[in-house]
């Protein structure tokens, strides 16, 4: 059986502990009894979905080809300075 680990503090499930189980869509998280009896709500689950240009148009970086994202890694952020006044 594949080991249960609790999605708020990351602690292993023992075999005879209790826990929450959380289903969303096809995922199932989850809670670890303690963390379940301090905060019910499960929060921070879903994937941040990221938005970028490519070739003109803003789209999220998910729908983008194996490509194009391979590129998107590569890309290097740098601060342009700006003119102290206009
Ligand atoms: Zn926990």
């Amino acid at each position: 059986m594949e080991k249960l680990i609790c999605h708020d503090c990351g602690k292993a499930i023992q075999n005879d502990e209790e826990y929450m189980p959380y289903k969303v869509g096809s995922e199932i998280y989850i809670k670890c009894k303690a963390c379940h009896q301090t905060d019910p709500v499960l929060r921070n689950f879903r994937k941040t979905e990221v938005y970028s240009r490519v070739v003109g148009y803003i789209r999220p970086i998910q729908q983008w080809n194996k490509g194009k994202r391979a590129e998107f890694a590569d890309r290097k952020e740098f601060i342009v300075n700006q003119p102290a006044c206009c």
